[in-house]
């Protein structure tokens, strides 16, 4: 949002500083969000070591006077300073100093400084620790003093301010009726007032794993929203109606599976036969289909679609890239134009006559089927007659879209079905949690005669040789992707980056003419560059992430992925979905540029080690945490904060045991449990 001019927010409201905007980014606005921020971990400063006494490697508060200050060059330039207690010396280095810090610590003064000790080469050490300075009666903290989670721009000591001036304020009164809270668990208050000050000599390890009844405490109220939300998600669904979609013997559905060229698969058979059920229902489907990548989602969208319009009605299927929306487009033409289905496409970059004969074709209901990116929910499309909707990789859809997409969905008297289809497969505990509101349809077999992929991680020194082996899998006629990574936030170098490449493997591969593949290219020429790779036109085609959904060309066997430590796990899995379609042994080389961070190890170690989504799923979870897996840094809504779903399942329990009870005996206070947790969140999790 663009900045009021100075001149007209001084008179409006007061201008916010920076710290008070970072705190908004993270969602720190009502007084209660504030007091909801709990530490991450303490430091204790209610205590003095003496010099002496501290062991290397303890991170320590020590005082003592400066009986040394010097700057000294060692290898570069940095300020030295020597301190003593009774009990001996130790030397505090800085290698970045400001003037005023030298004078700060000038000789005499009298300091207390907390940090590190380290055993350096010139003896006894604190590299840059934390300094005060101090008299000979300052006082000792009386609490162990708190370590927020903050961003850049949000000093901790203002974040502490704001954070003791919001406990003091914030409506913090008991909303659970008593005997409803696990025994042993203290009041919230209490609870709250306890972690934002711990006691000194509190044991610390049990504040910072989490286990201390107040952390118990504030986890199953955290929960305890959550579930209430869902349910009472689930329960305003159940009141609401839908058109019982039915199709005829001999009609649209049969039709099409006598047409594929293909036999369903037993599993994609029981889902078919799941959302078929849920279709003739009077209440709106809210089903998740999960299947790993290749696993045959569309067919099963192309079969719901059918059942919806032999009935009559209309049926929508979003994509959430325009390369995708088209493979789907083309697809489905060949599958149900045959059978007389009209299909429209509809995206962004369909303009003027063309998508104005779209719009009227929809809302008059001539077009059966609409195939499009999220455009298809844009204010100014209407259906006629819509029955139901169906969201492709759903994951790739932001929550603000989904939420504009039930919206849209709400806006007729009977509201359509929803099918929601995602390769990401939530592992069960999450499901169950997250979305108590989702029914979810698995399809765990892969069509037949698919061959497994063999992974390789190689580091880019390699990159020659795995250009060489390019050259002969193209000379064997085999077809080639080549990806590469997203520079954050430089389109410009990203596609520079591919450029590079491209030219790079043209020249490799005398002769063979090489596709190129980027975000930027007007949709038309990704179009026909795809489609030229589709037809094996081109052997090797260089793409960024712009392939990462979906595509579909099943002799391509080969695929490298250039620094694969920039991708995430579930996109890495992606990604290597695109090879392994066809009958051929495929392979894909992750290459990598070190060094290689913790998280970009484990990352590459899965996906050279297992081949199964749910398999990575479960990994990726162990990475990253339920509240990001759940794509919550996109919508900047954070789900879970502090509850774990494995270590908590004790709490989970009773949570979800105490959620419908509390809705229907105490509406009131669950409305103000949901809304002292999630306040303007709670829309997001029934998105
Ligand atoms: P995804 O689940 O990743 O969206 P797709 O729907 O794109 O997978 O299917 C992958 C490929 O498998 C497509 O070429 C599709 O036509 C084909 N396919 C789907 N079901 C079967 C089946 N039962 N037997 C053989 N091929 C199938
Ligand atoms: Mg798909």
């Amino acid at each position: 949002m663009p900045e009021a001019p100075a001149s007209v927010s001084a008179t409006a409201s007061k201008p916010k500083s920076a710290p008070r905007k970072a705190m908004e980014r993270l969602g720190l606005v009502r007084d209660i969000d504030l007091a909801l921020h709990l530490p991450l971990r303490y430091e204790d400063e209610t205590q003095l070591t003496r010099i002496a006494a501290a062991r290397e490697g303890d991170t320590v508060q020590c005082e003592g006077e400066v009986i040394a200050s010097r700057i000294e060059l060692r290898g570069r330039r940095q300020l030295l300073v020597t301190i003593e207690d009774e009990s001996g010396e130790l030397l505090l280095r800085f290698l970045n100093f400001y003037p005023s810090q030298q004078k700060q610590m000038a000789q005499g003064q009298r300091l207390r400084v907390r940090g590190e000790l380290r055993g350096g080469f010139f003896g006894r050490e604190m590299v840059h620790p934390v300094v005060k300075a101090v008299d000979d009666d300052t006082p000792l903290a009386q609490a162990l003093t708190p370590v927020y989670p903050a961003g850049a721009g949000l000093p901790q000591s203002y974040l502490r301010k704001a954070i003791e001036a919001s406990l003091k304020r914030a409506p913090l009164e008991e909303l659970l009726p008593p005997r409803t809270v696990p025994p042993q668990l203290p009041a919230l208050r209490e609870a709250l007032h306890f972690l934002h000050h711990p006691p000194p000599r509190v044991p610390l390890s049990t504040l910072e794993d989490h286990t201390h009844p107040a952390w118990q405490r504030l986890k199953f109220e955290e929960l305890l929203a959550q579930q209430l939300s869902q349910l009472k998600a689930q329960r305003e669904r159940a009141h609401l109606k839908a058109p019982a979609l039915r199709a005829r013997r001999e009609g649209l559905p049969e039709q099409l599976l006598r047409h594929l060229p293909f036999q369903l698969t037993g599993a994609q058979q029981r889902v078919v036969e799941e959302v078929a059920q849920d279709l003739a229902l009077p209440q709106p489907m809210h089903r998740l289909l999960q299947g790993d990548v290749g696993s045959g989602k569309t067919v099963v969208a192309a079969l719901a679609a059918a059942v919806c319009m032999d009935a009559g009605w209309q049926c929508a299927l979003m994509a959430p890239t325009e390369i995708l929306a088209e493979q789907h487009f083309r697809k489905l033409i060949a599958w149900l134009e045959p059978l007389g289905i009209q299909v429209a496409w509809l995206t962004g970059s369909v303009k003027g006559k063309a998508r104005q004969k779209m719009l009227d074709a929809v809302a008059s209901g001539e077009a059966n089927l609409v195939v499009g990116t999220h455009a298809v929910i844009e204010d100014k499309v209407s259906f006629a007659k819509l029955g139901l909707a169906v969201v492709d990789e759903q994951h790739r859809f932001g929550v603000a879209q989904r939420l504009a997409l039930r919206k849209k969905l709400a806006s007729q008297a009977l509201e359509p079905h929803l099918l929601m289809m995602s390769a990401t497969p939530i592992p069960r505990t999450l499901a169950m949690t997250y979305f108590a509101d989702l029914d979810v349809s698995t399809i765990d077999e892969l069509p037949p005669g698919r061959s497994p992929i063999v992974t390789k991680v190689f580091g880019d020194a390699k990159r020659d040789e795995v250009i060489a082996k390019i050259r002969d899998a193209v000379e064997q006629g085999r077809q080639v992707y080549w990806v590469c990574p997203l520079i954050e936030e430089s389109e410009a170098l990203d596609l520079k980056n591919a450029t590079d490449t491209h030219a790079e493997l043209s020249a490799a591969l005398a002769g063979q003419p090489v596709g190129l593949l980027h975000g930027r290219m007007p949709p038309g020429e990704k179009a026909a560059v795809m489609a030229q790779f589709s037809e094996g036109a081109t052997k090797v085609l260089v793409a960024t992430t712009v392939i990462e959904v979906g595509v579909d060309v099943p002799n391509a066997s080969l695929m490298v992925v250039e620094h694969a430590e920039r991708f995430g796990l579930s996109q890495l899995h992606q990604l290597r979905g695109r090879v392994g379609r066809g009958a051929v042994a495929s392979v894909c080389v992750l290459l990598y540029t070190g060094p290689l961070s913790d998280t970009g190890k484990s990352r590459l170690k899965a996906m050279a080690e297992t081949t199964d989504g749910f398999e990575i799923a479960r990994r990726d979870l162990d990475i990253r945490g339920p509240g990001e897996f759940m794509g919550t840094r996109q919508s900047g809504a954070e789900l879970l904060r502090f509850a774990d779903l494995q270590e908590d399942a004790p709490l989970l329990k009773a949570a979800r045991a105490l959620a419908p009870r509390l809705l229907d005996e105490h509406p009131e206070a669950a409305r103000r449990q949901v809304e002292r947790w999630l306040g303007g969140k709670a829309e997001f999790l029934k998105a």
